[in-house]
């Protein structure tokens, strides 16, 4: 029997070990998926070993951490800096990044989409932005404050401010990705922009699950096709189990099982 863990702080809402085990029964694997509430992420590596486990996911606060605790990472993983899923191959941890993938994959079931603004500028943005433009995507960032958007303009992204936005411009596709909604009833940004932009778009994405916030009320309010981050949380998770069981199990073969965790209510 091989073990499996989600670290993070909190974790107790995680979907992650019902998704997990929901796949190892339903495909006949012999695996168990708990969840870890890990307070200090520089503990992650010597937990991952004392624990006995084969692989982990790794949610905020320790992606970071989970990057630095790899002796391995894969290069998508080592160009964002950021790693959501560990996996033990001999005495060594192989880091990937499965979230950015997870999210490209949720978006490409909306047709003719080109230009994209992100709301955000946090570490899942970063990840995303970056495999985005590699798939041919335009996505601007625009974010609260500046500090974060420094690294975005490093990367030859273009960047607003609310201070620098310019309501005039177009997307097809807006993307709230911060945390705004999610305890809170606020929007991303002022709504003066969402009002602007949102009835331009051909769609709008919340990477913020199991709620609808007000930025995803916001757009159905202008019939646009929506999406909040299931989907980005079951691809995520799909993806990691293939790295889990190494490749034994198809997409499809995975997501039967998988998507049955969003039926449930934790
Ligand atoms: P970070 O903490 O790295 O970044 C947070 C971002 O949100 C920053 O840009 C911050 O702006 C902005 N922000 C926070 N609160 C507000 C607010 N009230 N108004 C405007 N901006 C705000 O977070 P992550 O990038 O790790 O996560 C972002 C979101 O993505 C979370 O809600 C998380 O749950 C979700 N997520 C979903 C996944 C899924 O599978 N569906 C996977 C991973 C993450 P500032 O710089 O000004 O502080």
């Amino acid at each position: 029997m091989q073990l499996f863990t989600i670290f993070g702080n909190p974790v107790s809402h995680s979907k992650s070990p019902l998704m997990h085990n929901l796949a190892f029964w339903d495909l006949g694997y012999r695996g168990c998926y708990t969840r870890y509430q890990l307070q200090n992420g520089e503990e992650l590596r010597n937990k991952f070993f004392e624990l006995g486990i084969q692989g982990a996911n790794i949610t905020v606060p320790h992606k970071e951490h989970a990057f630095n605790a790899c002796d391995q990472l894969d290069e998508f993983a080592q160009k964002v800096g950021a790693v959501n899923t560990i996996v033990k191959k001999g005495e060594k941890l192989y880091g990937y990044n499965t979230d950015a993938p997870g999210f490209l994959r949720a978006i490409g079931e909306f047709r003719d989409i080109k230009s994209v603004l992100f709301l955000g500028a946090g570490g899942t943005a970063q990840s995303t932005s970056i495999i985005l433009r590699e798939a041919g995507y335009e996505v601007d960032i625009l974010n609260r404050s500046k500090k974060r958007l420094e690294r975005f303009e490093k990367e030859g992204f273009t960047t607003y401010t609310f201070d620098t936005f310019t309501i005039d411009n177009h997307y097809d596709l807006v993307v709230n990705m911060t945390s705004a909604g999610l305890e809170d009833e606020s929007y991303p940004c002022p709504v003066l922009f969402l009002e602007k932009i949102i009835p331009k778009a051909k769609a709008c994405v919340d990477v913020i699950y199991g709620k609808e916030t007000p930025f995803l009320k916001l757009a159905k309010s202008y019939h646009k096709p929506t999406k909040d981050g299931s989907d980005m949380l079951l691809y995520q998770g799909i993806i990691a189990f293939e790295y889990f069981t190494e490749g034994k199990f198809g997409f499809e073969e995975i997501k039967e099982p998988m998507q049955k965790a969003f039926l449930v209510t934790i």
